[in-house]
């Protein structure tokens, strides 16, 4: 742009004032000129029109350079204004980088310098406002992952969780669908002595076990596999791919051995062995849970057979499970549907060869699933609970049976006793000594007819407590039989550490005996060492007469078993009793 004013005026009114006095000066001055020459030359006739035409060109003059002036003041001061005013609009439609050029030092360039200001200010706010919602979106992306995370994961571990799990699970079982090369395999973890860390030493101390668990999976497992928490101390384990089962079976091998070695917990070494679940994809698999449940399947399974395994799920382990489910269901009213009866098998005294008194055991009478043997269901039963309101039911039924059978068969002089078989969880009912009192008082029994039975497996558990509930039951004169003696670990030691007054010996034992010489030896040297302690000896499930001859043998005193008879409801006894019997000579 033309610099048309000296940088000193500053002002638009100056300005134009200026431009218009310099604009009617010029024709002025001309004017002036031209008039003061025409009063020296020209003739006194002719200078009245001479005058008139200089003023109307001094007049034309002010008025053309009056408009050129009004034009070019005119241009000076819109070519700014119309530049800020684009600038305006840019700055409105976001363009904040381009700097305002200041053209002007009068009220336009105080303008132009008071928009640029404006531009920068919000160009800095922006630029603030931008780095705020820069941040603010990192932190909104970490707080999202944290919250998926979180969804996803088990708190205290960090493992996946049930969700995430099944959720992975699902995707690979679709994967294998489509493509049954991509093979995969479902671990059920469960460390099998949890329960008893967390109550003996605490919770805090049962998370720090969970969370080594957790390390030693991460450890061990591939990128591919998943690990996941289900709660409590069971674990999920995705074998993604395997190339078999025998496959998936090494590497579930190889995860149990893992956890041979202790963990090392608050300054103690924690050891113990875990059961585990196995179950690979197949055709039947539609659903991640029906994997799942399986894997669960095999899992308890495991701990069945004796915890510290592998199992591998097979279709009767689902039989086998739904059928405890449903005996679980249907022992709720068991007693008042009155479906239980009491069985009774007679015991026989070898040297006499005649029955002298009993063994109850017990039946179930399924509306559906006909006679259910108590190995189908005492364990469940105990398990519940369930076994202490049946095991007093079976104790009374069973007390009352026998006092009229020897009412019966009093006029014989016979006095029958009766056993009656006492679970664990039965005994350790706190009621059960005061139920047992009440009972004798109620029926008038001799105490001394009534022998209870309690397992060696019982006995030798070291947190039963079993030597004072033995000695009062003995000071109430009831008598205690050893039942399934040589099934556990219990040592010959077990015999003087507690009384008894009978010792039955496993049939297990006597089923072998024949083809084991060991065993007559073994039985030899328990028989007589009981018997020098004052007990009398059973040997159960005796089937032969060569084992009732070697038993006879061997000093033992009583039998039991199907050679004899086998167990029968209380009408038939009473016939069986009145029946001379085979073997009765057969000694
Ligand atoms: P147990 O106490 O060892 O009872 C003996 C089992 O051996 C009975 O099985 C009996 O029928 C069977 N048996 C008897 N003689 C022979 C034989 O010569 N050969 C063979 N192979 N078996 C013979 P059962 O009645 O099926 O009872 C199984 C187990 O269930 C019992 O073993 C006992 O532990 C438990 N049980 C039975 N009734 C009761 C009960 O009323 N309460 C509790 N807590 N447990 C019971
Ligand atoms: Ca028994
Ligand atoms: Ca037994």
């Amino acid at each position: 742009m033309i610099k048309i004013f000296p940088d000193r005026i500053k002002s638009i009114s100056t300005k134009i004032a200026l431009a218009f006095f310099l604009a009617s000066a010029f024709p002025m001055v001309i004017g002036l000129g031209v008039l003061m020459w025409g009063a020296n030359h020209i003739q006194p006739e002719q200078s009245a029109s001479y005058f008139r035409y200089t003023i109307l060109g001094i007049e034309t003059g002010i008025l053309v350079l009056g408009g050129i002036t009004a034009w070019m003041v005119a241009q000076h001061l819109g070519k700014p204004l119309k530049a800020l005013v684009e600038s305006a609009n840019a700055i409105a439609e976001g363009d904040h980088f381009r700097k305002i050029k200041i053209t002007n030092n009068d009220e336009i360039g105080q303008l132009q310098q008071a928009v640029d200001l404006m531009r920068s200010s919000l160009k800095e706010q922006i630029d603030r406002l931008d780095n705020a919602v820069v941040q603010r979106t990192v932190q909104l992306t970490q707080l999202n992952e944290q919250l998926i995370h979180d969804a996803n994961n088990d708190k205290l571990t960090g493992l996946a969780n049930r969700e995430l799990f099944c959720n992975e699970l699902k995707k690979e079982l679709g994967q294998y669908h489509k493509d049954n090369k991509h093979l995969i395999s479902v671990l059920f973890f469960d460390f099998d002595r949890f329960k008893l860390v967390n109550d003996s030493l605490g919770h805090a101390v049962g998370d720090a076990l969970l969370c080594s668990i957790a390390d030693r999976f991460r450890n061990c497992l591939r990128k591919t596999d998943m690990a996941a928490r289900f709660g409590g101390d069971e674990f999920m384990i995705l074998l993604s791919p395997v190339e078999s089962t025998e496959h998936a079976m090494e590497a579930a091998q190889r995860l149990l051995k893992l956890f041979e070695k202790h963990h090392l917990l608050d300054g103690r070494q924690i050891t113990s062995t875990a059961s585990i679940g196995l179950v690979t994809a197949d055709s039947r698999y539609t659903t991640a849970d029906q994997m799942i449940r399986d894997a669960d399947t095999a899992m308890y399974q495991a701990k069945l057979e004796g915890k510290g395994r592998v199992v591998r799920f097979d279709q009767q382990m689902l039989e086998d499970t739904k059928f405890r489910l449903r005996i679980q269901e249907d022992l709720n009213s068991v007693l008042k549907k009155n479906q239980l009866r009491v069985a009774y098998q007679p015991i026989v005294n070898l040297a006499t060869m005649k029955t002298t008194g009993f063994e109850a055991l017990i039946r179930w009478e399924h509306p559906d699933l006909g006679w259910i043997r108590p190995d189908q269901f005492i364990e469940i039963a105990e398990d519940t609970g369930k076994i202490v309101e049946i095991g007093e039911w079976i104790l009374e039924q069973a007390v009352n049976d026998i006092l009229e059978l020897n009412k019966i068969f009093a006029e014989h002089g016979h006095l029958f006793s009766i056993n009656v078989n006492v679970a664990k969880r039965q005994l350790m009912c706190p009621d059960f000594m005061n139920n047992l009192r009440r009972l004798l008082e109620k029926t008038k029994i001799d105490p001394a007819v009534l022998k209870i039975e309690i397992t060696e497996s019982t006995i030798v558990d070291p947190r039963s407590g079993m030597s004072d509930i033995i000695n009062e039951i003995r000071l109430l004169g009831v008598k205690i039989a050893m039942d399934d003696f040589g099934t556990g670990h219990s040592s010959l030691s077990l015999l003087h550490k507690f009384k008894f007054d009978v010792l039955k010996i496993d049939q297990s034992f006597i089923r072998d005996m024949d083809q084991n010489r060991d065993i007559g030896a073994v039985l030899h040297a328990t028989i007589e060492l009981a018997q020098n302690t004052g007990m009398a000896i059973v040997a159960e499930g005796v089937e032969t007469e060569s084992q009732v001859s070697a038993l006879i043998a061997h000093g033992c005193d009583m039998v039991q078993g199907y050679y004899f008879a086998k167990p029968m409801f209380y009408d038939d006894v009473v016939e069986f009793l009145n029946t001379p019997q085979e073997y009765r000579s057969a000694a």
